[in-house]
Protein backbone atom coordinates (compact mmCIF):
# COMPACT_ATOMS: atom_id res chain seq x y z
CA UNK A 1 0.00 0.00 0.00
CA UNK A 2 1.39 3.30 -1.04
CA UNK A 3 -0.21 6.93 -0.33
CA UNK A 4 0.80 9.70 -1.74
CA UNK A 5 1.57 12.17 0.56
CA UNK A 6 0.84 16.50 -0.27
CA UNK A 7 3.17 18.84 0.97
CA UNK A 8 0.67 20.76 2.55
CA UNK A 9 0.47 17.53 5.26
CA UNK A 10 3.52 18.73 6.40
CA UNK A 11 4.90 15.20 6.32
CA UNK A 12 8.12 13.80 5.12
CA UNK A 13 7.93 10.07 4.75
CA UNK A 14 11.25 8.55 5.53
CA UNK A 15 10.10 4.98 3.89
CA UNK A 16 6.87 3.58 2.86
CA UNK A 17 5.18 0.12 2.31
CA UNK A 18 2.58 -1.68 3.01
CA UNK A 19 0.60 -2.10 6.77
CA UNK A 20 -1.26 -4.98 10.98
CA UNK A 21 -3.16 -4.93 14.82
CA UNK A 22 -7.65 -6.10 20.07
CA UNK A 23 -5.99 -8.26 22.15
CA UNK A 24 -6.43 -5.67 24.77
CA UNK A 25 -4.38 -6.00 28.27
CA UNK A 26 -7.84 -6.16 29.73
CA UNK A 27 -9.68 -8.79 27.51
CA UNK A 28 -12.63 -10.23 29.85
CA UNK A 29 -11.83 -13.56 29.77
CA UNK A 30 -8.33 -12.66 31.28
CA UNK A 31 -10.38 -12.09 34.67
CA UNK A 32 -11.07 -15.60 36.25
CA UNK A 33 -14.19 -15.00 38.81
CA UNK A 34 -14.73 -17.64 41.59
CA UNK A 35 -17.76 -17.98 42.22
CA UNK A 36 -19.16 -17.66 46.01
CA UNK A 37 -21.07 -20.00 47.39
CA UNK A 38 -24.68 -19.09 47.49
CA UNK A 39 -26.10 -17.01 50.22
CA UNK A 40 -29.21 -17.56 52.01
CA UNK A 41 -32.02 -16.08 49.92
CA UNK A 42 -32.88 -12.41 51.09
CA UNK A 43 -36.86 -12.30 52.38
CA UNK A 44 -39.20 -11.02 50.00
CA UNK A 45 -40.14 -7.41 50.07
CA UNK A 46 -43.12 -6.28 48.57
CA UNK A 47 -41.51 -3.53 46.54
CA UNK A 48 -38.16 -4.39 46.25
CA UNK A 49 -36.21 -1.33 44.44
CA UNK A 50 -35.31 -1.13 40.63
CA UNK A 51 -31.47 -2.20 39.87
CA UNK A 52 -29.57 1.63 39.46
CA UNK A 53 -29.27 2.53 36.04
CA UNK A 54 -26.18 4.65 36.48
CA UNK A 55 -23.60 1.94 36.12
CA UNK A 56 -21.86 3.28 33.31
CA UNK A 57 -21.53 1.15 29.42
CA UNK A 58 -17.55 -0.70 29.86
CA UNK A 59 -15.08 1.28 28.24
CA UNK A 60 -17.70 4.15 27.23
CA UNK A 61 -15.60 6.89 29.56
CA UNK A 62 -13.55 9.56 28.45
CA UNK A 63 -10.14 9.91 29.32
CA UNK A 64 -10.00 10.88 32.91
CA UNK A 65 -6.47 12.57 33.47
CA UNK A 66 -4.44 15.21 31.60
CA UNK A 67 -0.52 14.86 32.49
CA UNK A 68 0.90 18.17 30.64
CA UNK A 69 4.51 17.11 29.73
CA UNK A 70 5.71 20.90 28.33
CA UNK A 71 5.75 22.08 24.39
CA UNK A 72 2.13 21.20 23.55
CA UNK A 73 2.95 17.35 24.41
CA UNK A 74 0.15 15.90 27.11
CA UNK A 75 -0.43 11.86 27.96
CA UNK A 76 -3.96 11.10 28.47
CA UNK A 77 -4.67 8.73 30.68
CA UNK A 78 -8.62 6.61 31.06
CA UNK A 79 -9.85 3.83 29.51
CA UNK A 80 -7.70 1.75 27.36
CA UNK A 81 -3.92 2.80 25.94
CA UNK A 82 -2.49 5.82 27.19
CA UNK A 83 -3.33 9.01 24.64
CA UNK A 84 -0.31 11.25 23.53
CA UNK A 85 -1.69 14.47 22.59
CA UNK A 86 -0.04 17.53 20.60
CA UNK A 87 -1.60 20.54 20.33
CA UNK A 88 -0.78 24.06 18.06
CA UNK A 89 -1.36 26.09 15.70
CA UNK A 90 -0.23 23.77 12.75
CA UNK A 91 -2.85 21.07 13.72
CA UNK A 92 -3.67 18.62 16.63
CA UNK A 93 -1.87 16.05 16.64
CA UNK A 94 -2.78 12.51 18.72
CA UNK A 95 -1.33 9.28 19.14
CA UNK A 96 -3.66 6.31 19.40
CA UNK A 97 -7.48 6.54 20.52
CA UNK A 98 -8.44 3.71 22.86
CA UNK A 99 -11.66 1.87 22.26
CA UNK A 100 -14.66 2.42 20.09
CA UNK A 101 -16.85 2.33 22.68
CA UNK A 102 -15.16 5.49 24.27
CA UNK A 103 -13.99 7.23 21.01
CA UNK A 104 -16.82 9.55 20.83
CA UNK A 105 -16.31 11.15 24.76
CA UNK A 106 -12.77 11.53 24.22
CA UNK A 107 -13.17 13.34 20.70
CA UNK A 108 -15.44 15.73 22.43
CA UNK A 109 -12.78 16.06 25.65
CA UNK A 110 -10.04 16.09 22.97
CA UNK A 111 -11.78 19.37 21.36
CA UNK A 112 -12.57 20.50 25.07
CA UNK A 113 -8.82 20.48 26.01
CA UNK A 114 -7.36 21.45 22.53
CA UNK A 115 -9.67 23.87 21.09
CA UNK A 116 -10.35 21.57 17.77
CA UNK A 117 -10.30 18.17 16.18
CA UNK A 118 -7.21 15.95 16.08
CA UNK A 119 -5.70 16.20 12.37
CA UNK A 120 -3.13 13.35 12.35
CA UNK A 121 -3.63 9.98 14.22
CA UNK A 122 -1.56 7.90 14.38
CA UNK A 123 -1.59 4.19 15.83
CA UNK A 124 1.17 2.65 17.65
CA UNK A 125 -0.44 -1.06 17.10
CA UNK A 126 -3.89 -2.21 16.03
CA UNK A 127 -5.22 -3.29 19.47
CA UNK A 128 -8.72 -2.24 20.17
CA UNK A 129 -7.90 -0.58 23.33
CA UNK A 130 -5.57 1.68 20.93
CA UNK A 131 -7.17 1.82 17.79
CA UNK A 132 -10.58 1.00 18.53
CA UNK A 133 -11.46 4.63 18.12
CA UNK A 134 -9.88 5.30 14.60
CA UNK A 135 -13.62 5.39 12.89
CA UNK A 136 -14.56 7.93 14.88
CA UNK A 137 -11.59 10.04 14.79
CA UNK A 138 -11.46 9.74 10.76
CA UNK A 139 -15.04 10.63 10.27
CA UNK A 140 -14.18 13.77 12.40
CA UNK A 141 -11.59 14.87 10.07
CA UNK A 142 -8.36 12.87 11.34
CA UNK A 143 -5.90 11.13 8.88
CA UNK A 144 -4.77 7.80 10.34
CA UNK A 145 -1.25 6.69 10.00
CA UNK A 146 -0.08 3.31 10.58
CA UNK A 147 2.61 0.94 10.45
CA UNK A 148 2.08 -1.31 7.13
CA UNK A 149 1.46 -4.68 9.49
CA UNK A 150 -0.94 -2.89 11.72
CA UNK A 151 -3.35 -1.93 8.64
CA UNK A 152 -3.38 -5.52 7.79
CA UNK A 153 -4.37 -6.56 11.02
CA UNK A 154 -7.01 -3.72 11.01
CA UNK A 155 -8.74 -4.31 7.32
CA UNK A 156 -8.22 -8.34 7.69
CA UNK A 157 -5.77 -9.08 4.91
CA UNK A 158 -3.44 -11.13 7.70
CA UNK A 159 -6.28 -12.29 10.48
CA UNK A 160 -4.92 -11.75 13.86
CA UNK A 161 -5.75 -15.12 16.49
CA UNK A 162 -7.21 -14.28 20.26
CA UNK A 163 -6.40 -16.54 23.15
CA UNK A 164 -9.55 -18.92 22.58
CA UNK A 165 -7.77 -19.99 19.13
CA UNK A 166 -10.80 -17.71 16.74
CA UNK A 167 -9.98 -15.12 14.39
CA UNK A 168 -10.69 -11.54 15.33
CA UNK A 169 -12.68 -9.64 12.78
CA UNK A 170 -11.46 -7.35 10.78
CA UNK A 171 -12.33 -3.45 11.51
CA UNK A 172 -15.24 -1.30 9.60
CA UNK A 173 -13.35 0.66 6.56
CA UNK A 174 -14.24 3.93 7.83
CA UNK A 175 -10.97 2.46 10.28
CA UNK A 176 -8.40 1.56 8.17
CA UNK A 177 -5.32 4.09 8.52
CA UNK A 178 -4.64 5.80 5.13
CA UNK A 179 -1.21 6.01 5.20
CA UNK A 180 1.60 3.35 6.21
CA UNK A 181 4.95 2.90 6.35
CA UNK A 182 7.84 0.39 6.65
CA UNK A 183 11.08 2.29 7.90
CA UNK A 184 9.28 5.01 9.59
CA UNK A 185 7.54 8.40 9.07
CA UNK A 186 8.65 11.98 10.45
CA UNK A 187 5.81 14.51 11.00
CA UNK A 188 6.58 18.27 11.39
CA UNK A 189 4.12 20.63 13.32
CA UNK A 190 3.66 22.87 15.96
CA UNK A 191 7.91 23.57 16.25
CA UNK A 192 7.89 19.29 16.77
CA UNK A 193 10.00 16.50 14.93
CA UNK A 194 7.91 13.74 15.73
CA UNK A 195 9.22 10.73 14.80
CA UNK A 196 7.56 7.15 14.38
CA UNK A 197 10.24 4.16 14.83
CA UNK A 198 9.06 0.93 13.67
CA UNK A 199 10.41 -1.84 16.68
CA UNK A 200 13.39 -3.74 14.99
CA UNK A 201 11.37 -6.77 15.42
CA UNK A 202 8.07 -8.26 16.02
CA UNK A 203 7.71 -7.43 19.81
CA UNK A 204 4.07 -6.82 21.42
CA UNK A 205 2.38 -7.59 18.23
CA UNK A 206 4.44 -7.25 14.34
CA UNK A 207 3.03 -3.59 13.70
CA UNK A 208 4.45 -1.89 16.58
CA UNK A 209 5.42 1.41 16.22
CA UNK A 210 7.21 4.06 18.89
CA UNK A 211 6.40 7.31 19.04
CA UNK A 212 9.62 10.16 19.96
CA UNK A 213 8.96 13.71 20.26
CA UNK A 214 12.12 14.88 19.29
CA UNK A 215 12.59 18.43 20.75
CA UNK A 216 10.25 17.71 23.59
CA UNK A 217 12.49 14.83 24.38
CA UNK A 218 8.99 12.63 25.08
CA UNK A 219 8.84 8.98 23.77
CA UNK A 220 5.59 6.99 23.48
CA UNK A 221 6.08 3.28 23.70
CA UNK A 222 2.95 1.88 22.92
CA UNK A 223 2.51 -1.86 24.13
CA UNK A 224 6.08 -2.40 23.99
CA UNK A 225 6.13 -1.29 27.49
CA UNK A 226 3.66 -0.85 30.02
CA UNK A 227 4.87 0.42 33.32
CA UNK A 228 6.11 -2.29 35.53
CA UNK A 229 4.21 -5.47 34.30
CA UNK A 230 5.03 -8.27 32.69
CA UNK A 231 4.44 -7.78 28.60
CA UNK A 232 1.38 -9.27 26.80
CA UNK A 233 3.89 -11.17 23.75
CA UNK A 234 0.60 -11.24 21.52
CA UNK A 235 1.51 -14.28 19.24
CA UNK A 236 -1.73 -14.17 17.51
CA UNK A 237 -0.40 -11.12 15.94
CA UNK A 238 3.30 -12.34 15.32
CA UNK A 239 4.33 -10.43 18.93
CA UNK A 240 8.05 -12.16 20.21
CA UNK A 241 9.50 -12.04 23.57
CA UNK A 242 12.85 -11.12 21.85
CA UNK A 243 11.19 -8.04 20.28
CA UNK A 244 10.84 -7.04 23.50
CA UNK A 245 14.14 -7.14 23.95
CA UNK A 246 14.91 -5.58 20.99
CA UNK A 247 12.28 -2.90 21.19
CA UNK A 248 13.68 -1.70 24.79
CA UNK A 249 17.18 -1.78 23.86
CA UNK A 250 16.10 0.60 20.94
CA UNK A 251 14.27 2.80 22.84
CA UNK A 252 17.33 3.16 25.20
CA UNK A 253 19.23 4.04 22.17
CA UNK A 254 16.65 7.02 21.88
CA UNK A 255 16.12 7.96 25.25
CA UNK A 256 18.09 9.80 27.96
CA UNK A 257 17.95 10.29 31.77
CA UNK A 258 15.56 13.25 31.41
CA UNK A 259 13.16 11.62 28.88
CA UNK A 260 9.73 11.59 29.43
CA UNK A 261 8.14 7.83 28.73
CA UNK A 262 4.81 7.17 27.82
CA UNK A 263 4.15 3.47 28.13
CA UNK A 264 1.48 2.07 26.55
CA UNK A 265 -0.26 1.60 29.71
CA UNK A 266 0.67 2.89 33.42
CA UNK A 267 1.74 5.53 34.50
CA UNK A 268 4.34 8.03 33.37
CA UNK A 269 8.00 6.70 33.21
CA UNK A 270 11.84 7.32 32.67
CA UNK A 271 14.26 5.60 31.20
CA UNK A 272 15.57 4.35 34.17
CA UNK A 273 12.10 2.18 34.25
CA UNK A 274 12.67 1.38 30.58
CA UNK A 275 16.01 -0.21 31.50
CA UNK A 276 14.94 -2.10 34.47
CA UNK A 277 12.64 -3.67 32.00
CA UNK A 278 14.84 -4.40 29.76
CA UNK A 279 17.01 -6.19 32.09
CA UNK A 280 13.82 -8.15 33.20
CA UNK A 281 13.36 -9.23 29.20
CA UNK A 282 16.63 -10.57 29.28
CA UNK A 283 16.89 -12.26 32.83
CA UNK A 284 13.66 -14.14 32.08
CA UNK A 285 14.95 -15.51 28.76
CA UNK A 286 17.82 -16.50 30.36
CA UNK A 287 16.13 -18.40 33.35
CA UNK A 288 13.63 -20.28 31.21
CA UNK A 289 16.68 -20.86 28.44
CA UNK A 290 18.41 -22.70 31.02
CA UNK A 291 15.93 -24.96 31.92
CA UNK A 292 15.23 -25.76 28.57
CA UNK A 293 18.46 -26.39 28.27
CA UNK A 294 18.40 -28.91 30.69
CA UNK A 295 15.65 -30.64 28.88
CA UNK A 296 13.03 -29.45 31.47
CA UNK A 297 9.58 -29.83 30.17
CA UNK A 298 6.96 -26.94 29.91
CA UNK A 299 5.22 -28.28 33.15
CA UNK A 300 8.67 -28.39 35.21
CA UNK A 301 9.58 -24.77 33.97
CA UNK A 302 6.88 -23.29 35.40
CA UNK A 303 7.18 -25.11 38.36
CA UNK A 304 10.90 -23.94 39.11
CA UNK A 305 9.58 -20.79 38.97
CA UNK A 306 12.52 -18.94 37.25
CA UNK A 307 10.57 -14.87 37.23
CA UNK A 308 10.08 -15.47 40.75
CA UNK A 309 12.80 -12.41 41.07
CA UNK A 310 10.88 -10.09 39.58
CA UNK A 311 7.20 -10.65 41.09
CA UNK A 312 8.06 -8.41 43.19
CA UNK A 313 7.93 -5.25 40.61
CA UNK A 314 6.13 -6.40 37.38
CA UNK A 315 3.44 -8.88 38.98
CA UNK A 316 1.87 -6.65 40.74
CA UNK A 317 -1.98 -5.14 40.77
CA UNK A 318 -1.87 -3.72 37.56
CA UNK A 319 -0.63 -6.68 35.70
CA UNK A 320 -3.06 -9.53 34.37
CA UNK A 321 0.01 -11.65 32.71
CA UNK A 322 1.25 -13.32 35.18
CA UNK A 323 5.18 -14.67 35.84
CA UNK A 324 3.70 -17.96 35.18
CA UNK A 325 2.48 -17.14 31.60
CA UNK A 326 4.95 -14.56 30.70
CA UNK A 327 7.92 -17.88 31.17
CA UNK A 328 4.94 -20.16 28.88
CA UNK A 329 5.61 -18.04 25.99
CA UNK A 330 9.06 -17.91 26.38
CA UNK A 331 9.51 -21.36 26.79
CA UNK A 332 7.41 -21.78 23.80
CA UNK A 333 9.35 -19.57 21.26
CA UNK A 334 13.05 -21.07 22.69
CA UNK A 335 11.33 -24.63 21.78
CA UNK A 336 10.24 -23.44 18.52
ZN1 LIG B 1 -1.85 -3.80 22.72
Amino acid sequence: MRTLLTASMLISAIGFSACVADNTPRDPDLYVHVREPDPPAPPKLPNPEPAPATAPAPNSQAFAHVVDLGQGVSMLIGQGGNLGLLTGNDGIFLIDDQYATNAAANLAKIEEVAKGKPKYLINTHWHGDHAGGNAEFATAGATVFASENARKRLTGEVPSTNRQGGVTPASPKPAWPVVTFVSGVDFHLNGQTIRAIPAPRPAHTDGDVMIYFVEADILHMGDTYMKDRYPFVDTGSGGTQLGFIEALAKAIEITGSSTKIIPGHGELATEADLQAALDMHRGARAAVEALVKRGKSLEETIAAKPLAQWNARFGGAGSFITDDAYATVIYNELKK
